[in-house]
């Protein structure tokens, strides 16, 4: 337990231990100072010191995460951090700004059982599940002015639900994100879908589809053996009938695996009755897996022949790369400092 894991009952009672008499306004300001200021009781100025001081020692407003390294690229477009859990597992977020926005991809799980071989998360393995205050403290630590999150970082956010929804609650009502401005996504765990369709807040859904043929997909992502494709759609269908928001699918384009004309027919007959945007993205390559990203030709190619087929397409720019940030590259490793990084800073 830390401090985002804190209800607010918790935080009172924790102020009281710190310090005994304080008026119940304290608690106040200690709560709001995690959910609004996004800082922790040692840095609210507003306290006196000596209960700063009481409460910074107290192990139930302790930080779950402690920054190991922290790098930024693209001129600063994209950050990167490399968190250490107090048992000392990693996991890794990312903060990418764009015009008007700025995103941050967290992680559910140390690790992924989800075994896509692929991925370099994946590739590691499985440490455990994040509590729900170690995920909504990636997003406090990112900053104040983030607007968008994605739980797209390490670990498969439908296998660890309970922690995931219970963070989506607390982005809501305590950070204020609508719920538009929140994405789950997932590799196909159809009864989390389905769960997520019984929510009372519709947030937006993206499946990580990568084949649109059993055969391919059970190869690449082999929760597919689970939950075959048509299981998927139907459970895709339910949810966006229940929400009405728009479904995405993620697909990482491997050079001679999934980028070839047949591949793109399957994958527009898939996405066309859902209404579903593609979003595609040169695979971004990884130590444990040979296959190399679709070069910009045949993503162009791939694009014009989605396109043909009727159905809605972006390209996405990998962001990150350079730093291990972009998608499928999260490891939970402290990347070594080489030439062209910019430097690593912890100041959160
Ligand atoms: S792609 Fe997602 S679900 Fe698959 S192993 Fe990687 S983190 Fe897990």
């Amino acid at each position: 337990m830390a401090r985002y894991d804190l209800d607010r009952d918790a935080v009172a009672a924790a102020v009281d231990r710190a310090a005994p008499g304080a008026p119940r306004y304290r608690a106040d300001q200690v709560w709001e100072g995690l959910y609004r200021l996004r800082v922790g009781p040692d840095e609210l100025t507003s306290l006196p010191l000596p209960v700063r001081r009481a409460l910074a020692a107290d192990p139930a407003l302790a930080a779950a995460l402690s920054c190991e390294q922290e790098v930024s690229a693209d001129g600063g477009a994209t950050r990167k951090w490399v968190w250490r859990l107090a048992d000392g597992a990693r996991v890794e977020s990312v903060l990418m700004y764009a015009p008007g926005r700025a995103t941050v991809c967290v992680s559910t799980q140390a690790g992924c059982a989800m075994a896509c071989g692929f991925c370099a998360t994946g590739q590691a393995g499985f440490t455990r599940h994040l509590t729900p205050g170690e995920i909504v403290e990636q997003v406090a630590r990112a900053g104040r002015d983030v607007t968008h999150v994605v739980f797209m970082g390490m670990g498969e956010p439908l296998a660890n639900y309970d922690a995931t929804w219970a963070a989506v609650r607390r982005l809501h009502g305590d950070f204020g994100l609508s719920a538009r401005r929140l994405t789950i996504s997932t590799v196909g765990i159809v009864p989390g879908i389905r769960r997520m369709a019984d929510e009372d807040l519709p947030v937006n859904l993206a499946v990580s589809l990568h084949a649109a043929d059993d055969a391919l997909r059970d190869e690449l992502v082999p929760i597919n053996r689970r939950y075959p494709l048509a299981a998927l759609a139907a459970a895709c269908r339910d949810y966006v009938d229940a929400t009405h928001r728009r479904l995405s699918f993620e697909w990482a384009l491997m050079a001679g695996v999934n980028d070839r004309p047949s591949d793109a027919a399957a994958l527009a007959a898939f996405a066309r009755p859902l209404a579903a945007h593609v979003n595609l993205i040169p695979l971004n390559p990884t130590p444990g897996y040979p296959v190399q990203g679709s070069p910009p030709a045949a993503v162009r190619a791939f694009r014009d022949a989605l396109r043909s087929h009727g159905a809605n397409v972006t390209v996405r720019r990998p962001r990150g790369r350079d730093i291990d940030a972009a998608c499928g590259q999260l490891a939970g490793q402290a990347p070594p400092r080489s030439a062209g990084r910019a430097p690593a800073t912890c100041h959160t």
